[in-house]
């Protein structure tokens, strides 16, 4: 498990490869998972004409039978956490074509009505981690302050899933002291782990989704929520420390040809490659070492400017990889698999 690792990634980006069961329509089908768990860490694929398996290595790999709490141990949020209340800028991710369990890994599954909550042992990643934050942060002897913000980009435009009334289009900017930043994002302060409950209930029920071939209800937008922890330093006076810790739910990773996209969907699936190729392309030079020193072009899309403080160094970035079993989806799941090997 990453939660026992050393101080500090060995790797600016640690991956967890999380393989989700077989829905009831591919078990329908009788379908046979073409990929196999070697241990804790390899993922072996086997091709569908035959020929030798290919085998993908991760920080971790989570097989079908994972808990929630299974994976939120694995994938060390924790010790995110801990960084993040020491000053620095976390981000957890999940990257993975629709239907893969992105959304299920970070929220749980999708509520049963109006304002039923999400039974505890399927809650996911966020909810894990807020209940650890909260219960955290009354055990330090300095005062914290907890603040949130709740936001999408969808089309390569910026919605704040938390403004009061209809949201419109917000501008990034850039200024010396913030960094890339939202203009006249809601950021909330909270106190308590129901007042944060209820910022993520808000925003999850206003995430925009369109009807999509593939999935009716999958979503076409990238989420990020972020925890802004302001901690007073000891001796006080000196400025208080601020961590932040952003939880990404990417928007589908599939290709436009995949899907049979038209039109505004098209022009959705384009800008979602965008932003998917933008933070590919920042990741690999950001692990290239001869490019260490050099320009990152974060400017490329509005999520690369977002993350640039966690990607950039300031940082730790978790990314959790999700495939599907199914061989139907194994083009797909190949091509989530090279990515996510290539940002380790
Ligand atoms: P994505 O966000 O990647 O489009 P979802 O998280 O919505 O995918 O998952 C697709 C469907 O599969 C949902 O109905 C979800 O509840 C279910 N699902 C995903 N992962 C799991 C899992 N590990 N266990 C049980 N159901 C899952
Ligand atoms: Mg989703």
């Amino acid at each position: 498990s990453l939660e026992q690792g050393p101080e500090g990634p060995e790797t600016p980006i640690q991956v967890v490869l999380r393989v989700r069961p077989m829905n009831a329509a591919e078990l329908r089908r009788g379908e046979q998972s073409a990929l196999h768990c070697s241990g804790t860490r390899t993922l072996q694929v086997s091709p569908p004409g035959g020929g030798p398996d290919v085998a993908f290595r991760f920080g971790a790999v989570l097989d079908a039978a994972r808990t929630q709490e299974d994976v939120f141990r694995a994938c060390g949020v924790r010790r995110l956490g801990e960084l993040a209340l020491r000053g620095f800028s976390c981000t957890v991710f999940t990257f993975g074509q629709t239907g893969s369990g992105k959304t299920y890994t970070l929220t749980g599954p999708p509520p049963q009505g109006e304002g039923v909550p999400v039974p505890h042992n399927l809650a996911g990643i966020m909810q894990r981690t807020f209940a650890w934050l909260l219960d955290r942060v009354q055990h330090l002897s300095a005062p914290v302050t907890l603040r949130a913000s709740y936001l999408e980009i969808y089309n390569e435009q910026v919605r704040d899933l938390l403004s009061v009334g209809s949201p419109r289009p917000l501008p990034v900017r850039w200024s010396k002291t913030r960094g890339f930043y939202v203009e006249q994002l809601r950021v909330v302060e909270f106190g308590s782990l129901g007042s944060l409950m209820e910022l993520l209930q808000m925003g999850l029920s206003r995430r925009r989704s369109s009807a999509h071939t593939l999935n009716q209800a999958s979503s076409r937008s990238h989420a990020l929520l972020t925890l802004y922890i302001s901690r007073q330093t000891m001796p006080p006076g000196e400025p208080p420390m601020g961590g932040k810790l952003c939880f990404v739910d990417l928007a589908g990773s599939e290709k436009v040809a995949a899907t049979g996209s038209r039109g505004e969907l098209m022009l959705e699936a384009n800008s979602i490659n965008r932003s998917l190729l933008a933070l590919g392309h920042c990741i690999s030079l950001l692990l290239d070492p001869q490019r260490k020193q050099s320009h990152i072009p974060f400017r490329d899309s509005k999520l690369t400017k977002l993350l640039a403080d966690s990607l950039g160094g300031r940082g730790v970035t978790l990314m959790v990889a999700c495939v599907s079993p199914s061989a139907q989806c194994l083009p797909e799941t190949l091509s989530t698999l090279r990515y996510a090997s290539r940002a380790q």
